[in-house]
């Protein structure tokens, strides 16, 4: 047994309870950690690690950070995912007999942040829990800072993980026992935080919150959450709205690689903002209305009244240009009241920001006449609450530019407090009778450079050069300090003006701050009604940030068919759109009616098949979310799900193949999909051998036409699959236009009816500046193995069919393989030979473009050596 000493045991003691967190253990102006939580925290923070005597034989690893610039660690610490206890002492240090009383007041963590730079305005901070109820999942979200609750049924755990990944929940709280294998998938795909609470507590505190929940699941997986969070943060939480309840068939479904894939709201390289669709659409000018836009384009509605209710708004704010302009002006004023009002109860707002709710406020009566002013009225323009008293509360109490700290006083106006009136009055007689005796003194010793002056040791004093000492009457003044040149002195009268003066002072800062808090717990009781506001503002602030992308990117009103038709004329991707800039961006029609639910996209890489299949998607996203689109007219159906299959998005982060992952989310679309989603399938089956994918694309081809019925964008480089046109009757085949222009391929973007008639690899490779020989000869063998082809399928009747069914029937989906022997002649040099066999053994076909380049240019250093 180490026999430490107390204060190391009571460390230890306190650590065992917060073994996932940093523990700063608060002793004098340093929080201290040791052990384990030092060496790691001098690695995170790079801080020097030093060690201290314990009591043990080994001295203990020791490292720590002021108390002043805590903040600054605490944050780092956490934007890194990690958990921090905090530790204080509990008792006055002079009062305590042995070792200082100390407990952990707060566990900060990357869900419970309230301040600092890990939070980003216009995004929402959740913490979630989770249960697991045989296979259906409870979920619940909280935002501190705002307040929001929200609670949900899943009914798979990949529609959970959907969902923590389209909120970005930081931190997710379960009970001890829950699956391992799914732990490591919540972390792996969400990078959420664990956090852990097993027993739930049925707290009177927290009853109202559950005013809407009727499902014992939902209930339960709540009291998790605020069972932590109550654990956890130890502080009032009044700001907590009652749990709103969320269906997630209520909105259109995007799994989690759907949305990825689309880059909704961050792009798949740099994971950030700029470039996803909501960069596009984020012409907010709130916080709040910057947040709420996220949630609207994470959860596009099914509910046509609802989008076309939001649709007729954008319509009016766009046909209202300068209410529109007004209202942008205003909103630009109104600061973020949910965080604000989750401050406010958290007890750390200080007077600069009830000035900015002041001022938010203010704004308010202007926005409501505005929107009332609108030609059309609509049930989204409810009227505003503008928290009249609120304001005037503000208006007669704090002045207009308080200092940031409010433990110093100048916070309160003259005349809102009689008391500290009189304080102040006290405070500033004392001081003009101060500048009063300094005259007097002056007349009465003839000193003109007499002077009385102020410092925090020694108070108020009466200053006299040396050159003048001899003019001061003896034994009135005491002296005080003297200085190089000078004298201090005082007298019986000032030190009791002075006691008056400093004690007015006291008081006037400790009454500031008492008012202070007082005007603090009054504001609190406006909470709710401050959030009803906020979510009024927020809505404006999406809708007319809708019509304002919609107006300057012309953008058009999406109608809705009854007839689950989809036609876009002229349509455009709207981030490339706006991306290229100057350059002409190629719009594009799309069609889906009776009879045509599938298209198969063929043409030359690079031409621009993906860029179409994601802006049908985004079109279609866009005008369920109530805004408008990128086309000159669209009718569109309301789909219900979106699945996508686009590109390469390694699955890295799990450890799966490329083509694994390929599969997975194949078999989630064909799954899930019905007559009412839309598939985007990018060359599918492409990961694999080019026989094992051409039959694969084609089976699932067949199988979404016969089973599923969903309007499917399937682009592939296997021309062979064109033929399933002659087959499936709503299939229909497209192709990007490229032409040659002098031997040269160029992409036309523009989307043609048919398949394309050639492949444009060479070409391609030929843009990537390859060396011109090594093209040349590639050109040669092109040409050779096409000759070679024509000759195998003259040779074999039967060229690509698809079988009636797929059934004992013997499967004859490719040709047989080419069985021509290659003939050499006696003039062939052994080197010559050697790459000839070389060649023989290469399989083109399980070969991408770029290998068969690399192959080739290889035989060709060979033979040429
Ligand atoms: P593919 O899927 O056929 O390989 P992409 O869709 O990735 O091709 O498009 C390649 C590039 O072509 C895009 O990055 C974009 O810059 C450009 N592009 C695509 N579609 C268009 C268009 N309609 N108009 C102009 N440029 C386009």
């Amino acid at each position: 047994m180490v026999a430490y000493t107390p204060m190391i045991q009571q460390y230890l003691k306190i650590k065992a309870n917060y073994q996932d967190a940093f523990l700063f253990f608060r002793l004098g102006d340093f929080y201290e950690m040791f052990f384990e939580d030092a060496v790691n925290a001098s690695q995170e923070l790079e801080i020097t690690l030093t060690s201290r005597d314990g009591g043990g034989q080994e001295r203990i690893p020791m490292c720590g950070v002021p108390y002043h610039s805590a903040p600054n660690y605490i944050e780092q610490l956490v934007t890194k995912g990690y958990k921090v206890a905090i530790c204080e002492q509990t008792e006055d240090p002079k009062q305590a007999k042995g070792v200082v009383k100390r407990e952990v007041v707060q566990l900060i963590t990357p869900g419970t942040v309230m301040e600092g730079k890990g939070l980003q305005d216009k995004e929402n901070n959740y913490i979630a829990s989770i249960t697991d109820f045989d296979a259906q999942y409870g979920l619940t979200l909280c935002d501190l800072t705002t307040g929001e609750n929200l609670t949900a049924l899943c009914s798979s755990f990949d529609e959970l993980l959907s969902e923590l990944y389209s909120v970005g929940a930081k931190e997710v709280v379960i009970s001890s026992d829950f699956p391992e294998g799914l732990k490591k998938q919540i972390v792996d795909r969400c990078g959420a935080t664990l956090s852990y609470q097993t027993e739930l507590t049925n707290d009177e505190s927290h009853a109202h919150l559950l005013k809407h929940l009727h499902d014992e699941r939902l209930t339960k997986t709540f009291t998790r959450l605020i069972t932590y969070i109550q654990r956890t943060q130890k502080r009032s939480l009044d700001h907590l709205q009652p749990v709103k309840v969320y269906y997630l068939s209520d909105t259109m479904k995007i799994d989690l690689f759907s949305k990825r894939n689309l880059e909704l709201t961050e792009t798949i390289r740099s994971k950030g903002k700029k470039g996803s669709l909501l960069w596009l659409l984020d012409e907010t000018k709130t916080a709040m209305g910057g947040r709420l836009l996220k949630q609207w384009v994470d959860k596009p509605l099914v509910d046509r009244s609802m989008i076309e209710a939001r649709l007729a708004m954008v319509e009016t704010f766009i046909a209202n240009y300068f209410e529109r302009e007004d209202l942008r002006e205003l909103l630009k004023e109104v600061y973020d009241l949910e965080r604000l009002s989750g401050r406010v109860a958290f007890g750390n707002v200080n007077a600069r920001d009830l000035m900015q709710l002041k001022k938010s406020l203010m704004q308010v009566p202007q926005i409501d006449a505005l929107c009332k002013s609108l030609e059309k009225q609509s049930e989204l323009l409810t009227k505003l609450d503008p928290c009249e008293e609120l304001t005037n509360l503000l208006e007669e109490s704090i002045i207009e530019h308080p200092p940031l700290s409010i433990k110093d006083g100048n916070i309160i106006k003259d005349g809102y407090n009689t008391q500290l009136d009189q304080y102040r009055d006290a405070s500033r007689n004392g001081k003009t009778w101060i500048a009063q005796l300094e005259q007097q003194e002056r007349q009465k010793t003839g000193i003109k450079s007499l002077k009385i002056g102020y410092n925090k040791i020694f108070g108020y004093f009466i200053e006299v050069t040396r050159a003048n000492l001899h003019l001061l009457q003896e034994g009135t003044y005491e002296r005080k300090q003297t200085l190089s040149n000078a004298e201090r002195f005082i007298t019986p009268e000032l030190k009791e003006k002075e006691t008056l003066i400093l004690e007015a002072e006291e008081k006037i800062v400790e009454l500031e701050y008492q008012l202070f808090v007082e005007i603090r717990e009054k504001v609190k009781e406006y909470i709710p009604r401050l959030q009803n506001l906020a979510k009024q503002l927020s809505q404006l602030d999406v809708l007319q940030c809708f019509a304002t992308v919609s107006e300057t990117r012309h953008y058009c009103k999406p109608e809705f068919s009854t007839k689950n038709a989809l036609h876009i004329m002229d349509g455009r991707h709207p981030v490339v759109e706006k991306v290229m800039d100057s350059q002409e961006y190629v719009a594009n029609h799309c069609t889906f009616g009776e009879n045509r639910s599938m298209l198969l996209i063929t043409g030359p890489n690079m031409s621009g098949k993906s860029t179409y299949m994601r802006q049908i998607a985004l079109t279609a996203i866009l005008a369920q979310i109530g805004c408008y689109v990128p086309a000159s007219k669209a009718v569109l159906p309301i789909f219900d799900q979106i699945f996508t299959r686009i590109g390469a998005a390694d699955d890295l982060i799990s450890g799966q193949s490329t083509f694994m992952v390929e599969m997975l989310e194949a078999k989630n679309a064909i799954a899930n999909a019905t007559s009412q989603s839309l598939i985007l399938f990018d060359e599918i089956g492409r990961g694999t051998s080019t026989y094992d994918g051409m039959a694969l694309a084609q089976a699932i081809i067949e199988y979404i036409h016969e089973y599923i019925g969903a309007k499917t964008l399937f682009s592939t480089h296997y021309h062979e699959l064109t033929v399933l046109e002659n087959e499936l009757t709503s299939l229909q085949n497209i192709h990007v236009k490229a032409i040659e222009e002098n031997g040269r391929v160029v992409f036309l973007h523009k989307i043609e009816e048919g398949a394309a008639d050639k492949s444009y690899g060479i070409h391609v490779a030929e843009l990537a500046d390859l060396p011109s020989p090594l093209i040349q000869r590639a050109k040669e063998i092109l040409t050779k193995l096409e000759k070679e082809k024509q000759q195998t399928d003259e040779a074999h009747s039967q060229p690509i069919v698809r079988e009636e069914t797929i059934g004992d029937s013997q499967l004859s989906l490719f040709p047989a393989e080419r069985t021509k022997k290659s003939t050499t002649t006696k003039q062939v040099s052994k080197k010559e030979q050697t790459v000839i066999d070389w060649l023989k053994t290469l399989d083109l076909l399980e070969m991408t473009p770029l290998d068969a380049m690399n192959e080739l240019y290889q035989l060709q250093r060979k033979v040429k050596s």
